[in-house]
């Protein structure tokens, strides 16, 4: 009993040491390895990047800094109120990005931030399991005054204030195009592109669907950043 205190105490003493030594800085810790601190987007995203996002949701002059310091060139958006519960705030245009995005989305900042992540890993998957890099996204829309599903009553979709994207289709370097309409499900290289992309898509934003969600979504990739999370 002795020995376990003892050995209790020590522990004890080893966590306070390693605490103090990090709030020293005399332990350097990789970026992204916790939750708080600056984001860095051109690092492999870690374990907490969906909390990352969520942070930078409710930060905007934090997102605009993690977008800074990363290669991708954008354009700060005038905010825009329109109509009852439709509208922006901290808003981006995407103007150049490691993966091209047609047409350029605008995008709430932290999605822009989320998407950035998305690309780089996007490319990762595509070099495995297809042996060519993705060179152009093509994407439906960010920004929609509309209801979830278009429907004509119940809650504003995440487009209504642009913290949404649909994404459609992925050009490859070789010329070949994988689009979730013809490619998705399918058990060839192109379709275990699409289910890595959207397995990543669950790990970063907060809602993604696709066509096993409902027919709807038989096109394409919705990924946004709500209020909740759910992946299928
Ligand atoms: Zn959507």
């Amino acid at each position: 009993m002795k020995r376990f205190r003892r050995l209790v105490l020590f522990a004890l003493l080893a966590l306070v040491a390693a605490g103090g030594a990090l709030y020293e800085g005399w332990i350097r810790v990789p970026p992204d390895l916790f939750p708080w601190g600056p984001v860095m987007l051109d690092r492999k995203p870690g374990w907490f990047a969906n909390i990352q996002l969520n942070g930078l949701s409710t930060d905007g002059a934090a997102c605009r800094a993690a977008l800074g310091r990363t290669a991708m060139k954008f354009s700060v958006m005038a905010d825009r109120k329109i109509g009852e519960d439709c509208g922006f705030t901290n808003v981006v245009r995407a103007d150049a990005t490691s993966i091209a995005m047609s047409p350029r989305p605008v995008a709430t900042c932290a999605m822009t931030a989320g998407l950035y992540w998305w690309q780089q890993r996007l490319d990762a998957i595509a070099q495995a399991e297809l042996h060519s890099r993705v060179v152009r996204i093509d994407q439906l829309g960010t920004y929609a005054c509309r209801n979830i599903n278009s429907a004509a009553e119940g809650r504003r979709s995440q487009h209504a204030t642009a913290n949404a994207i649909d994404i459609a289709a992925f050009h490859l370097a070789d010329g070949r195009v994988i689009s979730v309409l013809k490619d998705y499900g399918k058990p060839t290289p192109e379709g275990r592109f699409l289910d890595a992309a959207h397995d990543e898509a669950c790990g970063l934003f907060n809602i993604v669907l696709g066509p096993d969600y409902n027919r709807l979504h038989a096109n394409h990739f919705h990924l946004d950043l709500g209020g909740f999370r759910f992946c299928r």
